[in-house]
């Protein structure tokens, strides 16, 4: 499959380059034969929030590796050490000359929030206290923990702190360093929907200092809101990836939802994202295929309560609700991980469940791993079905403790979406994956959902993804760590109501492609919308 173009199999049909530009220049930089080379660097800009968009394996960590001074680009010419001088000649009469000349004399003030926080305990030492007052050059440490909730967990041991604790000291220990230039590698991983948002609150900040800044981020909703300018990458993953020329954030987004980039004659998926708006439903009358009863979980210092809910046939129930509250207790509840304290699922439901955390301690390949869970490998079905909206191909030979975390979400999705059951339930089944993964991963649970008569139970902090999957949803409120109240499932809009009048987010749609985007705190828009208790779409 593809588009002809590669004489190689190309990995992922649903985002094959349908066209592409005449001749492209010589790339910045290869990492060796035959690897990944990287075409066109992204514009940086005084005083704003630059975002870069495009699926994994693009070369946007690459990027910022590159601007930050850890990787010196080769410019193709991987078989020497390339020159700061050669680097420098290289960009001659761009804006990036004098920022290499300064990078190499170690004039720049650069600071990197890498990708992977969970490897920042195998660096950094002690606890969270210690850690952010050594860095706190901007003399912002009480505000900037206060922002981003970690008063709380200062005395910690930075080994012991959970995804979110982590990357929310990542952020902090970023915005704290006195730098010019500001990098974030996939801010929002872990988040919830507030922490999101007040993480881009932080950023943003330091554009308004004048500093520049560039951020990766697959969560559009959270791009949408940091970001004035994006760049879209397109390209073949894992093959080369090219810059596409600066945008302004709106037109950007927009520009990719399309999937054609007009200026450029570049069309990089074959049909637009299509969003609907789904206004409250009168259906009650549907045919409940599963239900449980009101339900309580108790913790030594947490509580949890979950009101009663019916389960239909072919309908999508996201959950959503800040970290720390119970939805994850309430998945193992569903799956029979856990007993509740009272109350019961109704019995003869078969449910296939994705965990939050994903461990593979399973030596051998994919392959290997396929043919013991996945129950129909090797049918046309899972190969229409499975493999290829989830593009396990490419991920047959590689051995199951290697996967990253975005290979191993989308094998765990994969193979529990492939069992027989009534309901498929997913703990966070976006985390890691890059917007089109994500898309791919919401098509691929509707199809399969509908086509047996099951449904699907999804909690998930992506707004964008929630927006384009739920018939219904139901809402977690409460107290972090302390007690958490589960609503019944009912339609979107009231659901998101309850959780935004929450949390003070207002969202209203874009006018061209109907995505949900973020309101400015206080602007007119945000003022209306609260006034009228519409927190969620008015149209
Ligand atoms: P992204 O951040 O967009 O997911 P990366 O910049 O991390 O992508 O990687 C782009 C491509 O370059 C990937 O195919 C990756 O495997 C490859 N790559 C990254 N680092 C190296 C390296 N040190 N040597 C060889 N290939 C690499
Ligand atoms: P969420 O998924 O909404 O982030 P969880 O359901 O994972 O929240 O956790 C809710 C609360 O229950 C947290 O304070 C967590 O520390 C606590 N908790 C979860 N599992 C256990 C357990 N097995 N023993 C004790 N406390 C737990
Ligand atoms: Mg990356
Ligand atoms: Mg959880």
């Amino acid at each position: 499959s593809g588009c002809g173009i590669c004489t190689n199999r190309c990995p992922f049909n649903a985002v094959s380059i349908i066209n592409l530009p005449e001749a492209l220049d010589d790339p910045i930089h290869r990492y060796g034969q035959n690897q990944f080379e990287l075409f066109g660097l992204p514009t940086i800009r005084e005083g704003s929030v630059v975002g870069l968009l495009g699926p994994n394996g693009i070369g946007k960590s690459t990027i910022i590796r590159i601007l930050s001074g850890e990787l010196k680009p080769n410019m193709g010419n991987y078989e020497e050490e390339t020159s700061w001088e050669d680097i420098i000649n290289f960009f001659k009469g761009n804006q990036l000359q004098s920022y290499f000349q300064n990078l190499s004399k170690g004039n720049l003030k650069v600071v990197h929030k890498p990708q992977m926080v969970d490897l920042l305990p195998k660096f950094v030492k002690g606890k969270v206290e210690g850690l952010l007052n050594s860095v706190d050059q901007r003399n912002r440490l009480d505000e900037i923990t206060h922002i981003l909730e970690l008063e709380s967990i200062m005395g910690r041991e930075i080994a012991n702190l959970s995804g979110g604790e982590l990357q929310r000291v990542a952020i902090a220990a970023a915005v704290l360093r006195d730098a010019d230039f500001y990098y974030f590698d996939e801010p929002t991983s872990w988040l919830d929907v507030r922490q999101r948002l007040n993480a881009v609150q932080v950023i943003r900040e330091l554009a308004e200092e004048g500093k520049s800044i560039l951020v990766i981020e697959h969560d559009l909703a959270a791009l949408d809101a940091i970001s004035d300018y994006v760049h879209i990458l397109y390209g073949q993953p894992g093959g080369y990836g090219v810059v596409s020329q600066m945008r302004g954030v709106r037109v950007g987004i927009n520009t990719y939802i399309g999937g054609y980039l007009r200026e450029e004659n570049v069309r990089f998926r074959k049909q637009p994202i299509e969003f609907q708006v789904r206004p409250p439903s009168t259906v009650t009358d549907a045919e409940v295929m599963a239900e449980y009863s009101d339900l309580e979980k108790s913790y030594d210092g947490f509580h949890l309560e979950v009101e009663e809910g019916q389960v239909q046939h072919d309908e999508i129930i996201t959950a959503f609700g800040p970290n720390g509250i119970g939805k994850t207790t309430f998945a193992k509840i569903l799956a029979g991980v856990e007993k509740p304290d009272g109350g019961k699922v109704k019995e003869n439901v078969k449910i296939s469940y994705k965990p939050q955390y994903l461990v593979s301690d399973y030596s051998g390949t994919v392959q290997e791993f396929l043919y013991t869970t996945a129950p129909n490998y090797g049918t046309n079905l899972f190969k229409t079905e499975i493999m290829k909206p989830f593009l396990l191909e490419e991920l047959l030979e590689k051995k199951m403790d290697e996967l990253s975390g975005g290979e191993l979400q989308r094998l765990s999705v994969a193979i529990s979406l492939s069992q027989e059951a009534d309901i498929y339930l997913f703990d966070e089944p976006t985390a890691f994956l890059d917007v089109e993964q994500r898309l791919r991963a919401a098509r691929a649970i509707r199809r399969v959902t509908e086509s047996r008569n099951a449904a699907a139970i999804i909690v998930d902090h992506d707004i964008v993804f929630i927006d384009y999957i739920s018939s219904r949803a139901m809402v977690f409120t409460g107290e972090a760590g302390v007690e958490g109240h589960a609503t019944s499932p009912m339609d979107l809009r009231s659901a998101m109501n309850r959780f935004l009048s929450e949390v003070g987010i207002t969202f209203r749609r874009d006018k061209e492609t109907r995505r949900p985007r973020v309101n400015k705190q206080d602007s007119y828009l945000d003022r209306e919308q609260k006034e009228a208790g519409e927190y969620y779409y008015l149209k």
